[in-house]
């Protein structure tokens, strides 16, 4: 009998618990999806359906109780889990679109592989081809403005779609749309999981749509009521859905590709506005690279912290303040020692993205210098020029990541740096998030 991909276990969410405006509003919820269903959650308007679905996004902290998806509990998460979790786990359709307007529909579907590690070219094939499959192509070069409603929902669903997650959640997906549209939107959903095998998880408050449905999650007050199955499709044989969400590593950040699609994409905007608009990636990044071993609750705070600083709001002394101080008075809940040596860390690595900002030779120099220092590295002179004159050509982005990792890691008589690989891949990856920082800060 196969197993389930989803257990959400006597799950409860409180909005502002212990206020007088809190809010229960989900209560001992428990229930299992299965893989390849489709399950409708329904209800009346504030049972509390979506806050069930944006739990199992791992969009809403449960309050008591867990979500576990594909094995893994949401809220136990390593950052980097949750990330890759957001970004090709689960594909999510919201009522309101949620469409960059400045955007033009092909660069929104290709949003979601903004560091996925493919090229730009190929991003936008596989862009292209959601767009063709949903009758849409044509609109690429528009702007969501110009579309109709059930156009930009197929837009939505091509983004959710795009990094080709096991799951597709959806809420509300056709509250805004006219009947008609409606109806070919849900069939187009009806699509995915009968052809493309996702399991589907939707939510309306619209009894018409049940019937496609294979099971039907009734809801009232915050609590499940009942459960129709229209379909069985529990013990599915032998199905082995328990992938691994996480591709080991060489999932790392493309920065210079990246950067210049961004670019494109932003026509208009100059190179310093586009940085600013890559703060939340550098903040995530510059976290997830600089920690581990927090609870969700202090690495998200102290992202936002991280986020306040790199756009300039808070200095440098407020930000390691902040990490320190208690939850209740606003901060990350951290200890001293650990809000201080973030601090510092972060002073080195922002030091050095200033250094790097002039002429590619000094640069090289003053990186190779810190890099040097920073891992302990034991080079000859030579080997220090050597290593300078690598740095240069990542500088310069003559080679990639990848290019600069494989020669640090090779053997001296295969022409490498002959450096352990745990410590190649270290030393790239500071490099890529200080050449990530690099741009605008
Ligand atoms: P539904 O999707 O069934 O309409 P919701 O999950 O959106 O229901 O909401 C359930 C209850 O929780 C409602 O009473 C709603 O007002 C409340 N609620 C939803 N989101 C929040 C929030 N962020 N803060 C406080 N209360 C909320």
């Amino acid at each position: 009998m196969a197993e389930s991909i989803i257990q959400v276990k006597d799950l409860s969410v409180i909005y502002n618990e212990g206020q007088s405006n809190e809010v229960r509003a989900l209560e001992n919820i428990t229930t299992e999806i299965f893989p390849q269903e489709y399950v409708i959650i329904h209800g009346p308007s504030g049972c509390g359906k979506s806050t069930l679905l944006y739990t199992i996004a791992g969009l809403q902290i449960p309050t008591h109780g867990e979500v576990v998806v594909n094995g893994k509990d949401i809220a136990q998460m390593k950052n980097g889990e949750l990330v890759e979790f957001h970004r090709s786990g689960e594909g999510i359709i919201f009522q309101a679109f949620y469409l960059i307007s400045s955007l033009n529909i092909i660069d929104n579907v290709c949003l979601p592989q903004i560091f996925q590690g493919e090229n730009l070219k190929k991003r936008k094939e596989k862009g292209m081809l959601l767009l063709q499959r949903f009758g849409i192509a044509e609109q690429a070069y528009k702007f969501p403005s110009q579309l109709s409603g059930g156009q930009k929902q197929r837009v939505a669903i091509a983004r959710a779609l795009v990094n080709n997650p096991q799951i597709i959640l959806a809420d509300e997906p056709v509250g805004n749309l006219g009947s008609k549209s409606a109806q070919n939107f849900l069939g187009l959903i009806k699509e995915l999981n009968e052809i493309d095998k996702k399991t589907i998880i939707m939510v309306t408050h619209n009894g018409e749509h049940l019937y496609y449905a294979d099971r039907v999650i009734n809801m009232r007050d915050g609590r499940i009521v009942n459960e129709e199955v229209n379909k069985e499709k529990r013990p599915v044989e032998a199905v082995k859905l328990a992938r691994e969400i996480i591709e080991e590593s060489g999932n790392w950040i493309n920065v210079t590709d990246d950067f210049k699609m961004l670019m494109k994409m932003f026509k208009g905007l100059n190179p310093q506005q586009v940085g600013a608009l890559l703060i939340p990636f550098k903040a995530k990044q510059l976290l997830f690279h600089v920690l581990s071993e927090l609870s969700e609750e202090q690495a998200s705070s102290a992202e936002n912290f991280l986020k306040e600083l790199l756009f300039k709001n808070i200095d440098l002394a407020t930000f390691e303040k902040n990490l320190d101080l208690p939850f209740e008075e606003g901060g990350a809940n951290w200890n001293k020692r650990r809000s201080k040596s973030l601090a510092l860390r972060i002073k080195s690595i922002l030091d050095q993205v200033q250094q790097i900002g002039g002429n590619p030779d000094e640069a090289a120099v003053s990186l190779a210098e810190y890099l040097i220092k920073y891992f302990g590295l034991n080079f000859s002179e030579k080997g220090k020029l050597i290593f300078v004159s690598l740095l240069e050509l990542r500088l310069e982005n003559k080679t990639d990541y990848n290019g600069l990792r494989k020669i640090l890691d090779a053997p001296p008589e295969a022409g490498g740096m002959g450096l352990y690989k745990n410590t190649a891949e270290r030393i790239v990856r500071e490099i890529e998030v200080i050449m990530l920082l690099k741009y605008s800060v």
